[in-house]
């Protein structure tokens, strides 16, 4: 099997390689991908270094042709990548579509921001004196992605940082090297010099620990776990580095008496189970009043007894297999943790087997849950979500709120007057109402709060925060 290589100052190089496993088919090599060490990971850094001052000057036409025909490609091969991006991580292939779509859109977006960069020009207190502020680059930018949005999440930090003139160590998750791969060949091809993006897969406690600790990475742009997330923020404040986290989520989604039954089943059924319920954005706690509580627990059951879990790659699934073993075991502890504090199982906690062997596991569903219970405070990472019951809109305000974390946070009401308060009053980056608390645009802000997320937000204009450090400059004129 042909190896796929780490690209180093615009070389492809690395002979160690480790598998990567299909998990709705573990007896499936998907590939073989690069195993790259600290010295690779010091050669990347400084071959991006070398590459910065040409590629910080580089025009702005240079870099709109380049992300333009990145996302072109993307588009055009949105079936073979979502195809392959539904093989090594296990969502469904229309969901793998999707977020192949959604990285060509943010390539096409940042293609267009290219052309748009701008600065401000402004009257100086003192008489005969101009001001401008202008955007500068970073330098290098180590890129740090989790296995959840193996093309999606690459996409939305290679792009700005490009876009705006910076060059690229960038470290896939372990889990899921294929989509990166094909990201970084494409914009190889599209006409990138040497060494502005370079690809090192690896290990997070080799590759990711070597970024860390360089002090030539000027930023850190990180998705993953709260725990590496808080190393990532210790090595770049002895660094003195600009970083950016999104870390974990635990999102709330409110259905208050008078929400529209349909619409809430929907979005609590997508914001939990979807994507096997493997989104940072995903809901996995239901807080639901009263008046309405047992009615929308039949419903969403009744909706759960639908959902096929299978393969990703046949047509029919709703819901593909857990990502790996190690991810399986800890939703299948969290189960019988939520047993154990008492929650009551009222649908799914089962493994299942289909006819290629996986880490399959029914769409699991808790009720009779309290905000205290450790299945409600700690994020799972999987499909299981847990029913809270509560008295009124004030309490399920209040029971929403009450979490470490901050990122996203749903309601499901017909009342204007309830809508508009959980908007001024919800404690998360991005709310949500009547609609999934996942599933965002490619053009605003995305990121949270509170243990959720540190640093400026991702995406759209706002991703400028991070990929640039102003400047004043004043001129005696
Ligand atoms: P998960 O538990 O979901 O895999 P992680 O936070 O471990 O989440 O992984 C997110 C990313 O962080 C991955 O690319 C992983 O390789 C990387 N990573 C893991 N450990 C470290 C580390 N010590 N330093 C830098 N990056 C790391």
């Amino acid at each position: 099997m042909t190896i796929y290589q780490n690209l180093i100052g615009g070389e492809w190089v690395g002979a160690n390689a480790t598998k990567n496993i299909n998990p709705s088919d573990t007896n499936e090599v998907v590939g073989l991908y690069a195993d790259g060490s600290a010295e690779d990971t010091r050669n990347a850094i400084a071959a991006a270094k070398a590459a910065f001052p040409a590629w910080s000057r580089s025009g702005i036409w240079e870099r709109h042709v380049i992300l333009k025909k990145a996302g072109d490609e993307i588009m055009a091969r949105k079936d073979e990548l979502g195809a392959l991006l539904a093989r090594e991580e296990g969502k469904t292939l229309p969901e793998a579509i999707g977020e192949t779509i959604r990285a060509s859109q943010i390539f096409e977006f940042f293609a267009g921001e290219a052309l748009r960069l701008a600065g401000e020009t402004i009257p100086s207190v003192r008489p005969n004196i101009g001001v401008e502020i202008t955007r500068d680059p970073l330098g290098v930018i180590g890129i740090i992605t989790p296995w959840n949005f193996p093309i999606a999440i690459p996409a939305w930090k290679i792009a700005p940082a490009l876009c705006y003139g910076n060059t690229i160590v960038f470290k896939p998750a372990e889990l899921v090297p294929a989509c990166s791969w094909a990201i970084v060949d494409i914009l190889n091809r599209a006409g990138l010099p040497k060494g502005v993006l370079n690809l090192v897969m690896g290990k997070g406690s080799v590759v990711g620990q070597a970024m860390l600790d360089s002090p030539d990475v000027a930023g850190i742009t990180f998705t993953g776990s709260t725990g590496t997330g808080k190393r990532v923020a210790a090595a770049s404040i002895e660094h003195n580095r600009k970083f950016q986290l999104e870390m974990g989520g635990k999102n709330p989604m409110v259905v208050l008496d008078d929400a529209d039954l349909n619409v809430a089943v929907e979005a609590a059924a997508n914001s939990g189970f979807f994507s096997t319920g493997q989104r940072c954005t995903a809901s996995s706690r239901l807080i639901v009043t009263e008046g309405i509580h047992d009615k929308f627990v039949a419903a969403l059951t009744a909706k759960l007894e639908t959902l096929v879990v299978d393969n990703a790659l046949k047509s029919g699934t709703h819901i593909g297999p857990v990502v790996d073993e190690r991810q399986l075991k800890t939703d299948t502890d969290y189960i019988e943790i939520g047993k154990k504090e008492g929650a009551k199982l009222a649908f799914g906690g089962e493994l299942i087997t289909r006819d290629t062997p996986g880490f399959y596991l029914q769409p699991t569903l808790f009720t009779e849950a309290t905000n205290q219970m450790r299945i409600s405070r700690e994020e799972i990472f999987g499909p299981v979500v847990s029913v809270i019951r509560v008295k009124d809109y004030e309490e399920a305000l209040a029971t929403a709120n009450d979490t470490p974390f901050g990122l996203s946070s749903g309601i499901a009401t017909t009342s204007l007057k309830h809508a508009t308060h959980f908007k001024r009053n919800a404690e998360a980056g991005m709310v949500m109402v009547n609609l999934p608390t996942a599933g965002v645009d490619f053009h605003v802000p995305f990121g949270g709060r509170k243990g959720s997320s540190y640093g400026p937000r991702e995406q759209g204009k706002y991703a400028a925060e991070f990929y640039t450090t102003v400047k004043t400059s004043y001129t005696l004129a």
